[in-house]
């Protein structure tokens, strides 16, 4: 049996993003809850993606990590995890098909419920509320009660974590999601008794956000104590000087697979300093592998108002991605995207055009703007040319 470790929830490190709990009874009572549950993931699941990722580092494979920005609860949810997972699946085949390397699929789900924001509240006329950290924290909706951060929520995103991972057919693909819910994610570590590892048990793969990979925070402190693989995600004023740092602290042994660079730059900075990175990293002897995330650097607020994504601007992002890989001699190793199976308008273009006007018309994102299904399989054939050119 996995075991959870004893005082796993004490940190001295500063954590970013965390929701201020009202009522601390409650939260140690969940968390003691979520301490005695099975993990969602297995150490040989883990282990298994960990060396598909090492043939990814290693130039022989690519990753396609997609799916939600935020996952919400519910039933409709679920639903929407198979559709997911299957349009993953498609674009996977036509990258492989492409570019004859094996893709590895990891869902941003069955986990993705909390989320970093840029204000601590919201003020709406006269009323000033906390932010929607998420289903994992809060409600979305605009009132006191739903607003406030609701420790039970972390149980709710344990089962409904669970039942999704039931959605997916077995091999079909791997989960991650944004470890940022400390309290959430210290009380499902587990120490595998056969071989005194310690595990997160709440997703295959968690990543590090842009917002939280402080080299002192509490966040790298937690991701350098398991042995999932970790991604770390990279943003315009990363310097070469921080990754460095979080390979040292991250990936010391140099162990292809443990570390993801997800790099989100915007189609039009990643010039600046990203060949820079990837030089310093290669030349450090760091096996990390690198993936393109062109959706956060390539945020937009349409006329309407709504926050959206141009696919052009996604498939330059891209194009420079692997332009810059293939000057230094590096491996370009894959893409990580905000996506749905489901026929939704949030990001602009696409063979048959969303245009800026039409994003309202079935705009359903708890968070960020995803590609629809169509745009996804798009942006598939798309990147697969530009891998294979
Ligand atoms: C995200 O992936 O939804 C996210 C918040 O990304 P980043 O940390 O890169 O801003
Ligand atoms: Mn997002």
């Amino acid at each position: 049996m996995l075991t959870a470790p004893t005082g796993s929830r004490h940190t001295t490190r500063p954590a970013a993003q965390q929701p201020s709990w009202i009522d601390p009874v409650t939260l140690h009572r969940v968390i003691d809850d979520l301490e005695k549950q099975p993990p969602l993931v297995e150490p040989r699941e883990v282990d298994r993606l960990h060396e598909m990722l090492g043939r990814a580092a290693t130039g022989r494979a690519l990753l396609l990590q997609g799916g939600h920005c935020a996952e919400t609860f519910g039933e409709q949810a679920l639903d929407e995890v198979e559709n997911n997972v299957r349009t993953l699946g498609r674009m996977g085949r036509a990258f492989s098909h492409e570019t004859g390397l094996p893709v590895v699929p990891v869902g941003r789900m069955a986990g993705q419920y909390a989320k970093p924001r840029s204000r601590p509240t919201e003020t709406r006329g006269e009323v000033e509320l906390p932010s929607y950290r998420g289903d994992a924290v809060n409600g979305a909706e605009f009132n006191e009660r739903d607003r406030t951060p609701d420790p039970w929520r972390m149980r709710t995103v344990y089962d409904q974590s669970a039942a999704a991972l039931e959605r997916i057919p077995d091999g079909m693909c791997h989960v991650s999601h944004e470890a940022l819910l400390l309290d959430y994610e210290n009380a499902l570590v587990r120490i595998d008794p056969e071989t005194g590892r310690r595990y997160s048990g709440s997703g295959h793969m968690l990543w590090i956000g842009e917002r939280t990979r402080q080299l002192d925070g509490a966040h790298v402190e937690f991701a350098a104590g398991v042995d999932n693989p970790i991604g770390v995600k990279v943003g315009p004023s990363a310097t070469a000087e921080q990754l460095l740092g979080l390979i040292e602290l991250l990936d010391p042994e140099r162990r292809p697979g443990r570390l993801t660079f997800i790099i989100r730059m915007g189609a039009e900075r990643i010039t600046d300093t990203f060949p820079e990175l990837v030089e310093r990293v290669a030349s450090s002897g760091s096996p990390a592998l690198w993936v393109c995330d062109p959706m956060h650097g390539n945020t937009r607020t349409a006329a309407n108002g709504l926050k959206t994504r141009w696919i052009s601007e996604i498939a330059a992002e891209i194009h420079t991605f692997v332009r810059i890989h293939r000057a230094l001699g590096t491996h370009p190793g894959g893409l990580h995207l905000e996506l749905t199976g489901s026929r939704v308008t949030e990001c602009v273009g696409g063979f048959e055009p969303i245009t800026s006007e039409a994003l309202g018309n079935h705009y359903t994102s708890a968070c960020d703007p995803r590609l629809n299904r169509d745009q996804s399989l798009e942006l598939a054939r798309l990147s697969a040319d530009m891998w294979s050119r």
